[in-house]
């Protein structure tokens, strides 16, 4: 049986490991943390988005970077100081704009395909994830930003999506609880939300009674390949360990970019740090006060989840500030005030606030498949869709690795 290691306990790396796994490779995870999901895929936004599939790469995100500069409290923020990784993937990220229609149409179509396999797993192996299947519905205030939400569902339907023009009155049907003045939204029946964390955990747990060995606490000092063989260097509590296999699979997220270039592989990742905020609903008032169908406010270019009865998450904002993980007062404040202001039933004195780095590819594609040698493989990069997309990709891959 041919030996895989996978580097990387988030979503991408134990959703590759089920995949290999099932598709009957014997399969070695290594993750630095003592538990999976505690980096990126411990407290996003929560939504399974087909609908958030349009990408990035578009002189309209460009635009209001430059408007936002020096807003402190902009959905979008950049940071001005230069470095030669940033500069390098905005110029990637400008060259990607004429690719915006085609790379939206194609996250579409892996945004649907991803689904099956992420449901059926979560049956298959008894997980609970806190899953909502009651749909995503789209805000807009204005009518620009309605207008061009609909050449995005042109885009969106081109991949085989269906959502829907909603008035205020069908919105307010559609979420009783939320409460200002819009011009009107879009709907998403087929959309769902889920709790990437407990997900990843049961599905990590499920990997291991199918005998896939994962190593927590174990940080990968090093990789190597060539042709035949991979190798990987680990450390634990100071001990330093290396293993042999036959192929080596990358989903380390932001960290994969820096173990990509020693492969000799090119894997652009940035790290786009997002903010989420969990807010308890301790009290029966504000458990009713609370949505239960899931929004995407493209404004503020906030999402929010309703997870379970008792926890509210609200997520978002996009800042280029490398490896920085701090958690701003300023930047968590709005997303406190989106709550106090959609939602004022809401108490909002239990809040948990969180940052992660999104691994993002200067296209918005995740880099996922083989690399320069033919024991070398990528999932990784998967930006701000990792949890919607992981379950096609780790497929994906499982099936680009010969078997023998
Ligand atoms: C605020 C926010 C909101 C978001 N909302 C959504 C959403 O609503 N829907 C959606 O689809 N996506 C969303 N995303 C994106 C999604 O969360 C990410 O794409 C996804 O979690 C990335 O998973 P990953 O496995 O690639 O990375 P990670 O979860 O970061 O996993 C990488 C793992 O590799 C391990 N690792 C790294 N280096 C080493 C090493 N040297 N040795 C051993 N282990 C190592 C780390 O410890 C980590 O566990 C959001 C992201 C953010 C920040």
């Amino acid at each position: 049986m041919k030996r895989i290691a996978v580097i990387g306990g988030g979503i991408t790396g134990v959703t590759s490991a089920y995949a290999l796994s099932k598709r009957g490779f014997d399969v070695t995870l290594f993750e630095k943390s003592r538990y999976c999901a505690m980096e990126t895929s411990f407290a996003n936004g929560g939504q399974l988005s087909a609908s958030n599939a349009e990408v990035w790469t578009h002189w309209s995100t460009i635009f209001k970077g430059l408007k936002w500069i020096l807003k402190s409290d902009a959905p979008l923020l950049v940071n001005p100081k230069p470095s030669w990784h940033k500069l390098s993937w905005f110029a990637e990220f400008i060259a990607s704009i004429p690719q915006y229609e085609r790379n939206t149409i194609e996250t579409t179509r892996l945004a649907i395909a991803a689904r099956q396999h992420l449901f059926s797993w979560a049956e298959d192996e008894g997980i609970d994830f806190d899953l909502k299947k009651r749909g995503i519905l789209h805000i807009y205030r204005d009518k620009s930003g309605f207008d061009h939400a609909q050449t995005v569902s042109a885009l969106l339907a081109k991949g085989g999506l269906e959502r829907y023009a909603v008035t205020p009155e069908e919105m307010r049907a559609i979420e009783p609880t939320l409460a200002g003045q819009y011009y009107g939204g879009f709907y998403t029946e087929s959309d769902a939300t889920g709790d990437i964390h407990k997900y990843t955990l049961g599905l990590a747990s499920a990997c291991e009674k199918r005998g896939v060995k994962i190593l927590y606490g174990q940080t990968v000092k090093s990789v190597r390949a060539d042709k035949f063989f991979a190798q990987v260097t680990a450390e634990s509590e100071g001990t330093v360990s290396t293993s042999d296999f036959d192929a080596i699979v990358i989903s380390a997220g932001t960290a994969s970019r820096g173990l990509a270039a020693s492969l000799g592989d090119r894997v652009n990742i940035y790290p786009v740090k997002g903010y989420s905020i969990t807010v308890n609903l301790t009290d029966e008032v504000s458990q009713q006060s609370a949505p239960t169908v899931s929004l995407l406010d493209d404004e503020t270019k906030l999402v929010s989840s309703r997870l379970g009865d008792d926890r509210f998450r609200v997520a978002g904002t996009a800042e280029f500030n490398g490896l920085n993980k701090d958690i701003r007062a300023d930047r968590i404040r709005p997303l406190i005030d989106w709550v106090e202001s959609c939602f004022p039933g809401v108490c909002t004195r239990s809040v948990v606030p969180w940052a992660g780095l999104r691994p993002m590819m200067p296209n918005m594609m995740p880099k996922v498949g083989k690399g320069n040698l033919p024991t070398v493989f990528y999932n990784t990069g998967h930006g701000h869709l990792g949890w919607t997309l992981s379950a096609i990709t780790a497929d994906i891959l499982a099936e680009s690795i010969p078997l023998d």
